[in-house]
């Protein structure tokens, strides 16, 4: 008897898009100064706030993290790459729920491995899409300064006032991330484990970004649409509905 070649890729196609719904104000810093703007928020090539892939998906390993603790699901250790599933485990079937899921040092979805790609968030504005591309991109961002006052001389020191920037409140961006994850479904369902884990941790991301002390950054997320799951679609519901069963897999 002849063996049967493998022919169907031990990999699923992937495709999600959900919204980031700021509630109030947002800054995701730059890193930057800009003339007296002493704390700039990042902008995209056509000067409008957006959230950048690698905050999105640093936000969600986040959470998955939790969760997945919480569910006493074995997570290594990151972002040391020293600590992380390739440098502690020989084989593939190894690594963690977590790395399987947002990836890990060394690993990319080129070349039959799997992988998700996260794709910058943009903002979702009638405004823009409709008709009004001529006004200034300024008008999403303002700027707040912050005086330090002196106590014993009750003067205001040069030195000490501090100019950061946020964006105007409620924006909403729009994400996608799409890519492939193993076939390690949750049992009893055509489910990926890592999916589930995925979908649960972006649902649980409640705020992004830089000044949450202050109130900023807080938002909720909502998937759009089906998600695709091979030639499967799923309501977002019916992949959360196994988030109890993570540490179920077959
Ligand atoms: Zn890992």
């Amino acid at each position: 008897m002849v063996a049967k070649l493998e022919t169907v890729a031990p990999r699923l196609r992937i495709d999600i898009t959900y919204l980031v719904k700021m509630i109030g104000g947002l800054a995701v810093y730059s890193g930057f100064s800009r003339g007296i703007v002493d704390r700039t928020v990042v902008r995209g090539l056509d000067g409008l706030p957006y959230l950048p892939a690698s905050t999105l998906k640093g936000r969600a390993r986040d959470m998955a993290e939790k969760l997945a603790k919480v569910w006493g699901i074995h997570v290594c250790e990151s972002p040391d790459p020293k600590t992380m599933c390739p440098a502690k485990h020989v084989a593939a079937d190894e690594y963690c729920l977590v790395c399987r899921t947002f990836g890990m040092p060394g690993r990319s979805s080129v070349s039959g491995n799997t992988g998700l790609i996260w794709r910058d968030a943009h903002l979702v504005d009638e405004d823009i899409l409709q008709n009004d591309n001529k006004q200034s991109p300024q008008r999403f961002f303002y700027q707040r300064t912050q005086v330090q006052i002196s106590r014993p001389r009750g003067v205001a020191l040069a030195k000490h006032l501090f100019t950061s920037e946020n964006t105007i409140e409620d924006l909403v961006f729009k994400g996608r991330i799409r890519g492939w994850l193993e076939k390690t479904y949750i049992e009893g369902s055509t489910i990926p484990d890592a999916l589930v884990l995925l979908c649960a941790a972006l649902k649980l991301i409640n705020f992004v970004g830089g000044g949450k002390s202050r109130g900023l950054g807080q938002c909720e997320v909502e998937f759009i649409g089906k998600i695709e799951v091979g030639d499967q679609k799923f309501e977002p519901k019916e992949v959360l509905q196994y988030v109890n069963n993570l540490g179920n897999r077959t």
